[in-house]
């Protein structure tokens, strides 16, 4: 399972979430301004699927650039997610 670098931070406040600093996959992880939170492990999860599809949307999207030139702007519909990787 790939680790992701930096830190966790709410998704909408873009600051560091709040958490025990040994964390367990158990333990609860909190917006400290808006409240947001969730298990390490469902915003670890959460975070690496946002992950996955930004690498994907990016090789979509390159293969597009190349072979379509015409103005195409429309774009998928991005997924919500409360949380992000705040950089370290
Ligand atoms: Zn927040």
């Amino acid at each position: 399972m790939p680790k992701a670098d930096g830190q966790f931070g709410c998704a909408r406040c873009k600051v560091p979430l709040e958490g025990p600093a040994k964390p367990k996959p158990s333990d609860r992880f909190t917006c400290p301004v808006c409240g947001t939170g969730d298990s390490l492990k469902n915003v670890e999860g959460e975070v690496l699927q946002q992950m996955q599809e930004q690498v994907a949307s990016k090789v979509f999207s390159g293969a597009r650039d190349s072979k379509y030139v015409k103005v195409e702007r429309k774009r998928i519909p991005k997924r919500l997610y409360r949380f992000i990787i705040l950089p370290g």
